[in-house]
């Protein structure tokens, strides 16, 4: 049995007596590897080899420390595949659709590879008579990571390239459903060049989270996973003095008004809700048909979601893997039944799917509810998987007022073909990520990722320039070489 360990200080580390949890495939439903439950010790040893590797490591100029990502970055790129593999066999989504995590990872690497031109300050000379005033942004010392099962590479890229592209030391503590694209990583920066301590990976769940939000020395920590961990993340970080972005759950909406091309919005939903068996903050998972579009809409759509391709994501053809586990499985079919219970038409029911020769996966089919209400669980709740639920309005102000009463606000997205409701819907949204005409907005490397309400606690969005933000702190220096005394001032000093 294949054990996945802790990386620490460049080293492969795990006591034997630390316990272990299963590692599936969940397209086979068989036990693949474990992975190690580190303890707060293994925080500890983690946090001291990142603290002492930060000084050198902030030292060391901003251009050698983007030559080694530039490094990092050819290797991803030669093995882009293997990496991909990996996710594949742990995770379920398809091959191609890990393929596609892996290059937006990338591009989060080439973002941070211009980290000489990100460090950039500020100055302004004579800012008072014979004086200038400058402003850097210096690193904040160990920074820690802690990443959701469902985007194994991307969601740590949306963290470490940057943070230690800023100088900062970095601990990740990646899902413990899905470790291997972590320790790949890890290995890879390692190759690159990287020195010893600057990245770090402690396996673990809740024991090793709450060390990490606890440490003296951790001084920020970045978050991305359901929304209830998400405020116990930013509620104990900052209570422990942390700097915290804890990006949580969500609920997306995708707008089809009368005016759309229906074949661009149909393929949009078949394609955003049930890519990755649902299972991406960024899914559409319900679809807002507005006016007369609905019946024509939910026809199509039941035909193609009736026509899925569902299987062994590493199997060439295949649209749509299995979700995570057993466990996810069970609460997606009971959210299904609780859709029925209380109301909704059933369309397409994707339970009790079996994909012959996987008779043990962790497969359900794509499902499909008409006639969905705000008082139904399956609108209220983030299913996190092949679900979608269609919901009836008669104008784009019931639209955006559905979209309003939702809990969650990461991403949203609007059909149509005129120009003005469009620029109307993407104003007057309450929602961090919108799509015109595009059903998955996930912004590109410069421009930052984050929902608002209750899918982001904090001030800050992922990556992106306020990504830099978020791992440096602001200096501001003044500077002024008088000739001789002045004798002491009492007064406030004011610009001369
Ligand atoms: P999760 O919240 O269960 O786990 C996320 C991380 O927190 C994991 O590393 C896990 O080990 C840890 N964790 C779990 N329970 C904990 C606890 N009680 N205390 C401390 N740490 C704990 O999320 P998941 O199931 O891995 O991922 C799916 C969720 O992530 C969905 O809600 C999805 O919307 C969300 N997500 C959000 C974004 C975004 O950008 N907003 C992106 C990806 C995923």
């Amino acid at each position: 049995m294949n054990t996945l360990t802790h990386h620490i200080a460049g080293q492969r580390l795990a006591p034997d007596s630390l316990p272990v949890q299963p590692v599936f495939n969940p397209a086979t439903g068989a036990v693949q590897a474990q992975v190690v439950l580190g303890t707060p010790a293994c925080v500890d040893v983690a946090v001291a080899a990142a603290a002492a590797a930060f000084p050198a490591w902030a030292d060391t100029p901003p251009v050698r420390r983007a030559r080694v990502l530039m490094q990092f970055l050819a290797l991803l790129n030669a093995r882009q595949h293997q990496l991909a593999e990996a996710i594949t066999r742990e995770h379920g989504k398809v091959l191609s659709d890990a393929l596609g995590e892996v290059t937006r990872g990338i591009e989060i690497v080439e973002f941070a590879c211009g980290i000489p031109q990100l460090l950039k300050g500020d100055w302004c000379e004579q800012v008072s008579t014979g004086i200038d005033n400058w402003i850097t942004r210096q690193p904040l010392g160990v920074v820690a990571g802690i990443t959701p099962f469902n985007f194994p590479c991307m969601v740590p890229c949306w963290m470490f390239p940057l943070a230690i592209a800023c100088g900062n030391t970095f601990v990740l503590k990646p899902s413990e459903r899905d470790p291997s694209a972590a320790l790949l990583m890890a290995d890879w920066l390692q190759e690159a060049g990287l020195p010893d301590g600057v990245f770090n990976v402690v396996q673990g769940g809740k024991p090793v989270v709450d060390a990490l939000l606890t440490h003296p020395q951790v001084q920020a920590v970045s978050f991305v996973g359901s929304t209830p961990i998400a405020r116990h993340i930013y509620e104990t970080g900052a209570r422990h003095g942390k700097r915290v972005q804890a990006l949580g759950g969500a609920k997306n909406h995708l707008v089809v008004m009368p005016d759309a091309d229906l074949d661009q919005a149909v393929d949009a939903l078949i394609g955003a809700a049930y890519g990755s068996a649902g299972e991406r903050c960024m899914a559409i998972s319900v679809a807002v048909l507005v006016g007369d579009v609905a019946d024509t809409v939910v026809e199509r759509l039941a035909q193609r979601a009736r026509a899925l391709k569902v299987g062994n994501g590493m199997e060439g053809g295949v649209e749509m893997g299995p979700v995570i586990t057993a466990e996810a499985k069970a609460r997606i079919e009971g959210l299904i039944e609780a859709g029925v219970a209380e109301g909704a038409r059933l369309v397409v029911d994707g339970r009790g799917l079996v994909v012959p020769g996987h008779e043990a996966g962790f497969f359900v089919g794509g499902t499909l509810f008409d006639h969905v209400t705000p008082q139904m669980r399956i609108w209220q709740e983030e299913i996190f998987g092949p679900v979608l639920a269609c919901v009836r309005v008669p104008d784009l102000a019931a639209a955006l007022d559905l979209i309003h009463r939702h809990a969650y606000g990461n991403g949203v997205a609007c059909y149509t073909r005129d120009g003005g409701v469009a620029r109307e819907f993407a104003r007057r949204v309450q929602v961090g990520m919108v799509g015109i005409n595009v059903p998955i907005p996930v912004p590109m490397a410069p421009m930052g990722f984050g929902g608002w309400k209750q899918s982001l606690f904090g001030d800050t969005h992922a990556y992106g320039e306020e990504g830099v933000r978020f791992y440096t702190r602001q200096k501001s220096v003044m500077q002024r070489w008088p000739e001789g005394s002045e004798g002491a001032q009492f007064v406030m000093p004011v610009a001369k």
